[in-house]
């Protein structure tokens, strides 16, 4: 099949709630990366209450223990439904927030531990050091095999089972600061603790959800065409082992 002929679908979940430090740029990079290929897009915001439909890639970003605690209730609503769609291997992408809710449970400072949807064998709780700064972390599935991003949490991510790490953390903190994984995936399901916004500035990731999503649409691989990267390319290698 020609790209031009490709469609998926995207949804963003609760936008209005969890999209901080610019993850709403996370939506820019996965459409612009398909539609500068010729592939329809079609998108979807979901909000408090919406019913929620079958979709290629779930987004879903970071924010305040506040707005986690408004969003987990309602993600939770729709927990069985979304482990169906894992199992039919639909792409999910968490940022931070968004991520600690894909594991089984926040637990914040002094206050109610907030359930996740266990799409992720993982659990976070609060810690007294507050993460921020510049993070590297290095695959073992992409080339360039380094991820960069920005990091700015208290959670301490722990991940268990078939739940692996996304990358290893070569400058910054990552899941915990302790065990040198950043993010976890398991099946398609991502979570990371890179905002910035993370795509943008990490292309090659952007391509390799595109093509699961892809895979998962119309059940075979298409390798996506390269796309004339400069501008990703420096924004990436700026911030390489760079930790502020
Ligand atoms: N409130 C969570 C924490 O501090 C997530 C923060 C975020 O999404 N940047 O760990």
């Amino acid at each position: 099949m020609e790209e031009r002929d490709l469609k998926i679908s995207i949804a963003h979940l609760y936008p209005e709630l969890l999209n901080l430090y610019g993850d709403i740029g996370n939506i820019i990079a996965l459409k612009k990366r398909c539609e500068w290929r010729g592939i329809e897009v079609e998108f979807t915001e979901i909000h408090s209450g919406d019913d929620i439909k079958e979709h290629d890639i779930y987004f879903i970003g970071g924010g305040q223990d506040k707005q986690q605690e408004e969003v987990a209730e309602e993600l939770f609503t729709h927990k069985w439904f979304f482990h169906g769609q894992r199992d039919k291997g639909a792409v999910f992408l968490g940022i931070c927030g968004g991520y600690q809710l894909f594991g089984h449970y926040y637990q914040p400072h002094d206050k109610e531990k907030l359930k996740g949807i266990s799409l992720l064998d993982a659990y976070t709780v609060a810690g007294d050091t507050r993460f921020i700064g510049n993070v590297t972390a290095e695959t073992d599935f992409l080339t360039p095999e380094t991820l960069v991003g920005f990091e700015n949490h208290s959670g301490l991510t722990y991940l268990q089972g078939d739940t692996t790490p996304l990358a290893t953390v070569t400058t910054g903190n990552g899941n915990n600061g302790e065990d040198k994984t950043e993010g976890a995936r398991y099946k398609n399901v991502f979570g990371t603790y890179l905002h910035g916004s993370f795509l943008p500035k990490n292309p090659q990731f952007t391509d390799y959800l595109i093509e699961l999503a892809i895979e998962k649409r119309y059940g075979e691989h298409i390798p996506l065409k390269l796309l004339d990267d400069k501008l990703e390319t420096a924004a990436h290698n700026s911030l390489i082992n760079k930790p502020y």
